[in-house]
Order: structure tokens, then sequence, then C-alpha cells
């Protein structure tokens, strides 16, 4: 098992975040609670591999759909007037589409971080999915205001500026998915050793 201090995620600054100038901002988050920058680039994504970044397994996109149908039932609308369809896979198909869309509106910042428990923690500086239920002091929470509701009537992804990979095989696949293996640098940050030994 790798030390957990040499755990590996992958952040994107999805095109809002790039498009609103947060850059700097959301970095800042990262360095400073510690993790490393292994990689980072700018990139501006096809519709081909903005959804080779979401290709997700059948279970995931179902769960999307389920979702989405949920949010439409809480609200009174009629989920197959809206989305042509009431079969979770078919609906989270459409989600997943809207994702891409999103992904491919703008550029994209890539970003490798190393550190303590690096999924988890980043998950947590990145705050709740829907930004409206993203606590103050996480990234969405400070910068976002989106909700599914609005984003679901609407038929787009729910805007809230960062990806964060949500598990160790997200994470390899999006690590890969955005970077050749010699983009990641290896060296030692100036802390270290004054937080971990
Ligand atoms: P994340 O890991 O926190 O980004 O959330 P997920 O992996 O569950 O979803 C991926 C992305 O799909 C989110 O970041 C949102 O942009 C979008 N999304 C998630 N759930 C919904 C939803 O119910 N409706 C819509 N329209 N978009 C969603
Ligand atoms: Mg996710």
């Amino acid at each position: 098992m790798a030390h957990p201090k040499e755990e590996r995620t992958v952040v994107l600054v999805k095109p809002d975040g790039v498009m609103r100038g947060l850059v700097g901002e959301i970095l800042t988050r990262f360095e400073r609670r510690g993790l490393k920058i292994l990689a980072l680039k700018l990139v501006y994504p096809s519709r081909e591999h903005a959804a080779g970044h979401y290709s997700g397994s059948d279970d995931w996109i179902k769960g999307m759909g389920n979702k989405t149908i949920e949010t439409f039932a809480k609200y009174g609308i009629d989920v197959v007037k809206e989305m042509g369809s009431s079969d979770a896979f078919e609906i989270g198909k459409k989600v997943q589409e809207w994702n891409v869309n999103y992904l491919a509106m703008g550029p994209v910042v890539a970003i490798v971080l190393e550190g303590m428990h690096a999924i988890t923690t980043v998950r947590k500086i990145v705050g709740n999915t829907l930004p409206i239920l993203a606590e103050t002091g996480t990234i969405r929470g400070d910068y976002s205001i989106d909700t599914n509701t609005a984003a679901n009537v609407d038929k787009r992804a729910i805007r809230n500026i960062v990806h964060a990979s949500g598990d160790p095989s997200e994470a390899e696949h999006e690590i890969k998915h955005w970077f050749k293996a010699d983009e990641l640098m290896s060296y030692k940050r100036s802390d270290e050793d004054v937080m971990f030994s």
C-alpha cells in the first residue's frame, strides 16, 4: 500500500471557474493545506475528451438518472415531459451529455494533487456537489450558487466550478485521461519535513 501522504487525485477547474478568473483562488486553497501539485495544464477539451472523463459505470449513470428523477418528483415536475423518458439509465445518459457540454464549453485547468488522503481532503475543500448545499468556506460554497432543480429544468449540468475525483479508481482513470506519465513531476516541498517527520 502506498503511504497515505502519497495519495493522488485530479482536480479540474471547470470552464466557469476559468472564465470567472478563479484559478488562482482555487489553487491557493489546495497549496496552503499542504497538497503538492504534481501536474498542471490548461486544456480546451474536445467533446470526445470531455466524454472520456465522464466514462462512468452503468451504475453511476443510473444513479445520476435516479437523482434527477427524485428532483423532478420533489418539485412536482413531469419527468417524462421534461426528459422524454422515465428510465433512470436513459435520463442518466442525458445528464452525462449535459456534463460533456459543460466541460467542453471552454478551457479547463487540469491538476494532479498529491498529499495526505488527497481524495478525501480535496473533496472536503471542494464541498457538496450542489453549490446550494455546499458549506461556506468550501470552494463551491464560496464561489457558486447553482442547484439541481434549476439545472435539470434548464437541461444543463450543475455549474459548480470544480471537479474532484470521487475515489481511487476514478483518480487513476482521470490521471491517465488528462496526463502522460512524464507530465507528472517528482519534487520535495519545503514544508514536507516539518509536517510529516
Ligand atoms: P461531483 O463528484 O461532486 O462533481 O458530483 P457527481 O460525480 O455526482 O456528478 C458529476 C457532475 O454532474 C456534477 O459536478 C454536476 O456538475 C453534475 N450533476 C450532478 N448531479 C446532477 C443533477 O442531479 N442534475 C444536473 N443537471 N447535473 C448534475
Ligand atoms: Mg464525481
